[in-house]
């Protein structure tokens, strides 16, 4: 199907994106990537009046270390993440950008984009949530910055206001000690995930686990920090009794419903599944090993 009529604007600049959505009032919207609007635009599920074009906006798509963050311009495309030596300085960077989708959509898809957009199913919500994340908002009256965990509001909601846009991506390095990963668990590269789970953690002396982040993806309306269970594994030894009780109390955390990708109690089983993987593989990189991960495939 053809999406609606739409007139087109392209910004050439953050403020001229302002002005315009300001402009063109309510029925207008951003345009980054167009992997997630433009197929919700054929199927007539979004119909804005007018498109305003940020794509060509230029210094947004930088992916730079400073001031102890890594910081993302908003329009840094997955596949531009997944190749960077800097990103992968975090390895759960690495296996989020990795994982989205297939190629023709990591090569378009903007960490802007998927954070605006706020798919309680989508990746980056998930795995920047187990760091420590800021997003910078740019509107009217200037820069803005948001935590993450207030950026979200509720499933497709954000804070951000009509005529504001995301400009930038901070995450703060994690410290000496720490490690992480981001699983998924999907039937095809090109569907979402079934459920996901991130979990980041520092330790020291190898085992004893000075903090976590357990965070629950495809199982609530947006990005589930578990916190029960972070407290399961915070200042104590990583051992087979905490990690347990970790998982037990992640399972209680998730909120999932029942849909084409199955029922809530199989995701429920599965995000249990999922962050004791996770919190294995977080564990071993944080003592600085190399480990693969990243998104799952059923039957493989
Ligand atoms: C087949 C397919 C499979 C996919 N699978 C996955 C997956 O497994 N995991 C996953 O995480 N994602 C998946 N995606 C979504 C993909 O990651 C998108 O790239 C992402 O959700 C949106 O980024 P975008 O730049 O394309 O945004 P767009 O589609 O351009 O915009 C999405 C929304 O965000 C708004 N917006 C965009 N940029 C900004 C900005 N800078 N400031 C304010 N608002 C903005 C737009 O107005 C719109 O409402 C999939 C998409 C497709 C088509």
């Amino acid at each position: 199907m053809y999406a609606a009529p739409f007139s087109y604007h392209r910004a050439a600049s953050l403020e001229e994106a302002v002005t315009l959505l300001r402009e063109l009032g309510e029925e207008a919207r951003v345009i980054a990537g167009g992997q997630s609007l433009i197929p919700l635009m054929k199927m007539r599920m979004a119909r804005p009046g007018a498109l305003v074009d940020i794509h060509l906006i230029s210094g947004l798509n930088g992916i730079e270390r400073s001031n102890g963050e890594l910081r993302f311009g908003a329009l840094a495309r997955h596949a531009e993440i997944e190749d960077s030596r800097v990103a992968s300085t975090i390895p759960i960077l690495h296996d989020c950008a990795a994982g989205i989708a297939d190629i023709q959509v990591r090569n378009q898809g903007t960490i802007g984009g998927s954070l605006a957009e706020a798919d309680p199913s989508g990746d980056w919500g998930t795995a920047l949530m187990a760091l420590e994340t800021s997003v910078i908002c740019f509107g009217p009256g200037g820069e803005r910055t948001v935590p993450l965990e207030a950026f979200i509001k509720d499933a497709y909601t954000t804070v951000l206001a009509h005529d504001e846009l995301i400009s930038g991506v901070h995450v703060k390095l994690p410290p000496k000690g720490s490690g992480g990963a981001h699983l998924a668990f999907k039937r095809t590269a090109p569907v979402y995930p079934t459920a996901s789970a991130s979990v980041e953690l520092t330790l020291e002396d190898h085992h004893l686990c000075r903090d976590a982040r357990i965070v629950l993806g495809c199982v609530g309306l947006t990005a589930i920090r578990a916190k029960e269970a972070e407290v399961a594994l915070r200042g104590k030894t990583l051992d087979e009794k905490s990690i347990r009780t970790a998982v037990d109390a992640a399972r209680a955390a998730a909120d999932p419903q029942s849909d084409m990708r199955g029922s809530a109690d199989y995701k429920r089983v599965l995000v249990g599944t999922l962050v004791k993987r996770a919190i294995g593989i977080a564990a071993r990189r944080a003592r600085g090993e190399s480990v693969p991960a990243g998104h799952e495939y059923a039957g493989r």
